[in-house]
């Protein structure tokens, strides 16, 4: 049997946006990166005018994902898309990962949901699944509910707090009550 997909965000569970600017969490390095997201965002402007965005990132992280990786298979699904790869992957110790590619625009998803969601269930073609996101909300626990019949974890990750050891354990718990149903 394959692993379940391992989907994760970058803005939110990776780099907690909504901390306060002037009080970075514990364990968080800050780096100012220009991915091509970020300049999509600022359309009309060139590119060398356009701010660096601020991104904070632990370290520790890359290191407690590729932990799960033999339980998962670690896909990312970010709007950074191949630039996490470039830019986000290394700063954490991550090494290069699969990349899901959004189609664009992105406009809104079915039912109220998340863009990312049916585009998700799509990607992941019956395949259990967990994901990682700080846009997670109640409309896409019960569109994947609807279109999606195999299991699925959708893990809200607060953006002000990004990714703690809690969330780690709840990805491992979920696994493991996954391949004791299957056995
Ligand atoms: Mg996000």
């Amino acid at each position: 049997m394959s692993k379940p997909l391992l989907y994760i965000d970058v803005d939110g569970p990776l780099n907690p946006f909504d901390a306060k600017p002037h009080r970075r969490p514990a364990g968080y390095e800050t780096h100012r990166l220009t991915p091509k997201a970020w300049l999509e965002r600022h359309e009309g402007t060139p590119a060398h005018r356009v701010k660096p965005l601020r991104v904070i990132l632990n370290p520790s992280h890359g290191p407690k994902l590729l932990n799960l990786a033999d339980r998962f298979d670690l896909m990312w699904a970010t709007t950074w898309e191949h630039d996490a790869n470039e830019m986000i992957g290394p700063r954490i110790g991550l090494p290069e990962l699969p990349v899901v590619e959004w189609v664009r625009p992105y406009g809104f998803g079915p039912m109220g949901a998340f863009w990312k969601t049916a585009q998700l269930i799509e990607h992941a073609d019956g395949r259990p699944f967990a994901w990682l996101d700080d846009d997670i909300h109640k409309t896409d626990r019960e569109y994947v509910d609807y279109k999606h019949f195999a299991p699925a974890l959708l893990h809200q990750v607060h953006p002000a707090v990004g990714l703690r050891d809690d969330d780690f354990m709840a990805l491992a718990d979920w696994v493991a009550n996954l391949g004791q149903a299957a056995a």
